[in-house]
């Protein structure tokens, strides 16, 4: 298909920086020869100095995988037979956590509402009443934009003897997450959203002590082993089964990226970007999904939809203007936008992008006015 560069708004896949793509086609490695053990050991010790752990206490695996493999690997991993595992969600990938654990173990849920607040109460309730070996949430909710009170659900995880996993795979390396919270035992993230790689492989976090943990339960799965991920990080810097080396390559890429910006000014940055990309929606007609003062993402802005403007005309107007967005899911499909602002996206491309959904808005709209605030 001949065509121009589309510009991705979406939460990954994203437009990539030049030293990302080099990275991926840069060599080619043989992934049992010390090039790759270099090149992993790199990786993992990038992603702790990203998430400003210290390789004393924390290891960072490495997944062939989308970020649903990290979550199952845990997921499949951590807990011993006969035990249980507590879900708190409040969106659609809350849900798929607890979709996922239920195939392995016995599984209760707290479920919210879409977009709901975390009720900390009924978390300690549950706490309270029954033993889990694994309490699971996530961190950015991507359905809705919301962040969860990870570290008030993790001082309640540590009040009650449980550890807490966090699905962070959105969201790391671009909203605050203190993962040094007590209680916090494993976070999972991947290459091709906040880090701004390349879809395919992720990340599984966790402290030494919680994998070393590992060595007496049983996973229920060979490929996603934890601890067999763990065991041959820790001994060998390799992986257990092939693993996608041109991804490690531009992940690697984009981690040094990331660090020579400096997380606290990327996140200030994406901060920045989405207050543009906000308060622009805003005077386009749409409704930001959260008011301004609840906790929300820096990476994207999810927004209802003016009424008497159709989704699919909405998104094949912004299409046909060279720019993908994403729609929501489940009880958001065809209700709502959602506009991200990682890779290679800057301001100049949030004026062209606002100059194009206000020319798309005026057709579908004609009452709306051409309006821009940047
Ligand atoms: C995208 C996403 C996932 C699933 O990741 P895939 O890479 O699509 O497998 C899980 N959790 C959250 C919060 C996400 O945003």
């Amino acid at each position: 298909m001949n065509r121009t560069k589309q510009t991705l708004l979406s939460p990954g896949p994203i437009n990539v920086t030049p030293a990302v793509s080099r990275g991926l086609t840069s060599e080619e490695i043989c992934h049992r020869e010390v090039e790759f053990e270099v090149l992993l050991r790199g990786v993992s010790g990038r992603l702790l100095e990203v998430a400003g752990l210290d390789a004393t206490s924390h290891a960072a695996v490495v997944v062939t995988g989308s970020g649903s493999a990290a979550n199952e690997s845990v997921l499949s991993s951590v807990v011993p037979r006969g035990g249980r595992v507590l879900v708190i969600s409040n969106g659609e990938f809350g849900e798929r956590l607890a979709i996922t654990s239920e195939i392995f173990q016995t599984t209760d849920s707290i479920r919210h509402g879409w977009n709901e607040r975390i009720d900390l109460a009924r978390v300690e309730e549950a706490l309270s009443a029954n033993h889990y070996d694994l309490v699971a949430m996530v961190h950015h909710e991507t359905s809705s934009g919301r962040l969860n009170p990870v570290e008030a659900v993790a001082a309640l995880c540590q009040k009650h003897n449980t550890q807490l996993f966090v699905d962070a795979v959105s969201s790391f390396s671009a909203d605050e997450l203190n993962l040094k919270a007590p209680g916090i035992s494993f976070m999972t993230t991947s290459a091709g959203k906040a880090l701004a790689a390349y879809p395919g492989v992720s990340v599984v976090i966790g402290r030494i002590s919680a994998f070393d943990a590992l060595e007496n339960v049983r996973a229920h799965s060979q490929y996603l082993d934890l601890h067999r991920h763990y065991c041959k990080l820790r001994d060998k810097s390799q992986t257990p089964n092939t693993p996608a080396v041109p991804l490690f390559l531009a992940l690697d890429a984009a981690l040094v990226e990331v660090l020579t910006e400096g997380t606290d000014v990327r996140m200030a940055r994406l901060r920045h970007f989405q207050r543009i990309v906000r308060k622009n929606l805003q005077l386009a007609g749409f409704t930001p999904l959260l008011s301004a003062a609840e906790p929300q993402s820096c990476l994207l802005t999810t927004a209802w939809i003016p009424d008497g403007v159709g989704y699919d005309a909405l998104k094949a107007g912004l299409r046909e203007e060279g720019y993908i967005v994403y729609g929501g899911k489940g009880e958001y499909e065809g209700r709502v936008i959602q506009v991200a602002t990682l890779g290679t996206v800057d301001e100049a491309v949030l004026t062209r992008f606002f100059v194009a959904l206000n020319k798309v808005m005026l057709k579908l709209h004609p009452g709306s006015a051409l309006r821009s605030a940047i």
